[in-house]
């Protein structure tokens, strides 16, 4: 039996990340076993799904170096792969079930349906259609049908025992018929539920293997009663554990960004992302925790995923991007990649070296360097509380500092270093504790590029410019403070040359 798996994602809304996860395990599974991976779009609901989704999720994976062998942009021998070109036949399909006595057309009103849900949430009884449709005769069903009374059809269920079905991950897993409502099959517009365009094109598309998230578990008896139904193979199960937030709780975009897009735009590279669900899970043998796809596939061995939810962290995925893009990624090509989010940088060959060290995301790129290309960084007196120098100090420095470098002719990050290093000294104050408030009037903060690097970009006049701001802005000096600095810096000096 050739091994053929697929995802079916419904375009309703932005590329999700979960998607991703499970079509990265679906396509190592196929690859492995030397079979195909299938893409199709479960686009059955009509109100929901939008071109533009389908558009995207097809890019977001591709994105992600996801490749399919059969789908609706490359076609395939089993086509069409985008259910709503597939109407004609779920409809024969249920007719077949409904001719056959294993399905039935539900006659009831979406009201008398809301008002069967309430009664059985106010008694606490079980959920689900109660079968009144079930005992209509030939002529009721033929009478309602010429009044054109709208309808469903609906597959019967086993009122009890238990339905088994072995799981690839889980074994054996027994579900009681009594909690498997009768499920709708084909709603009132004619259009199938996702139940019966599932089964249907699983078996068409023979698809051997069904790879999916863990939420579909309970509807896998009326899958498999489906199978059974129509004299079909069951395929092998096998639910992938839920990607969770960092609380356990199901990964929800209201606690974390779930889209593929953001990723995307946010700067997370690609690899460093399929990488990341490459951890959803699943583990190298060696436990590293940085591979690639190749890599994945070489050694993937699908019964290695654990059970225990897990969970997607994007603070540990921006630290896996950084590793990528430090240790992967070439000047060069992170050149190229930043060009594609920042299309209009310049500067990037002086900069880039010396952002790199500090980058997580592409777009931490712009946040590191932003403070180079405005006028000047916004500061406030509370930028410097958290240097512990006091104001008088920091203001002696800043003014030291100005006169020094004012004297300088050659503008070069060296000769900048041994200049500002002499005022240090002569301070008698740690160098790294002297250069605290220069960084913060040059960047804004402590931690960024160097701050001799940073003067040497910005030039000296720039660089004199905003720590005379940051002078004015923590109150100035008096005329007096002015001349006795003065004294104190050219004695020094005096005794420096
Ligand atoms: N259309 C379903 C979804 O959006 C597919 C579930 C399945 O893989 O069976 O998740």
């Amino acid at each position: 039996m050739k091994v053929r798996t697929r995802i079916a994602p419904s375009p309703t809304g932005d590329p999700h990340v979960g998607t991703a996860y499970v079509a990265l395990f679906n396509m190592l599974f196929a690859k492995v076993n030397k079979g195909d991976f299938i893409l199709r779009i479960e686009d059955t609901d009509l109100a929901r799904s939008k071109i533009e989704c389908e558009k995207q999720i097809l890019s977001s994976l591709k994105w992600l170096g996801i490749e399919w062998d059969e789908g609706p942009d490359i076609s395939g021998s089993k086509g069409p792969y985008r259910q709503s070109e597939r109407s004609s036949i779920y409809k024969e399909k249920a007719q077949i079930l409904v001719d056959e006595g294993k399905a039935f057309k539900c006659f009831c009103t979406p009201k008398r349906l809301d008002e069967l849900r309430e009664t059985q949430v106010r008694n606490k009884t079980a959920l689900g259609y109660d079968g009144k449709c079930l005992s209509l005769s030939e002529n009721e069903v033929a009478d309602l049908e010429k009044n054109q009374t709208p309808f469903v059809i609906r597959m019967k269920v086993p009122d009890n025992g238990l339905c088994e079905f072995e799981d690839m991950l889980r074994g054996k897993i027994s579900i009681d018929w009594n909690q498997v409502d009768m499920q709708v099959l084909l709603k009132a517009d004619g259009m199938p539920t996702y139940h019966l365009a599932n089964v249907v094109d699983d078996h068409l598309m023979e698809i051997s293997h069904i790879i999916r998230g863990e939420e579909w578990i309970n509807s896998a008896p009326k899958h498999i009663l489906l199978y059974e139904y129509f004299g079909w193979k069951v395929p092998e199960f096998c639910h992938l554990p839920l990607l969770r937030n960092t609380d356990k709780s199901k990964l929800s975009k209201r606690k974390n960004p779930t889209s593929i897009l953001y990723y995307r735009e946010k700067g997370f590279l690609p690899e460093a992302l399929l990488n990341y669900l490459g951890r959803m899970g699943w583990s190298m043998p060696d436990e590293r925790e940085k591979f690639t796809l190749g890599e994945m596939l070489e050694v993937f061995d699908i019964q290695r995923i654990s059970l225990g939810g897990p969970v997607f962290d994007i603070e540990k995925l921006g630290w896996l991007n950084g590793i990528w893009i430090r240790e992967e990624l070439s000047d060069n090509e992170l050149k190229i990649r930043l060009k594609d989010i920042l299309p209009h940088h310049n500067n990037l060959d002086q900069l880039l070296p010396l952002v790199k060290p500090r980058m997580r995301l592409l777009s931490d790129y712009e946040k590191i360097t932003e403070f180079l290309f405005t006028e000047v960084p916004h500061i406030t007196e509370e930028s410097f509380s958290s240097l512990n120098i006091e104001k008088e100090l920091i203001i002696k420095i800043l003014q030291f500092t100005v006169w020094s470098l004012d004297s300088m002719d050659d503008w070069t990050k060296d000769s900048i270093f041994s200049t500002v290093k002499i005022v240090a000294d002569s301070t008698n104050l740690k160098l790294k504790r002297f250069l605290a408030p220069i960084f913060v009037s040059i960047a804004g903060t402590t931690s960024s590029i160097s701050v001799m690097d940073s003067m040497c970009i910005l030039g000296k006049s720039n660089s004199v410019t905003r720590i005379n701001k940051s002078i004015e802005l923590l109150g100035g000096i008096t005329d007096q403070k002015y001349n006795d600095y003065l004294l104190e810096f050219n004695h020094s000096d005096s005794r420096s040359s």
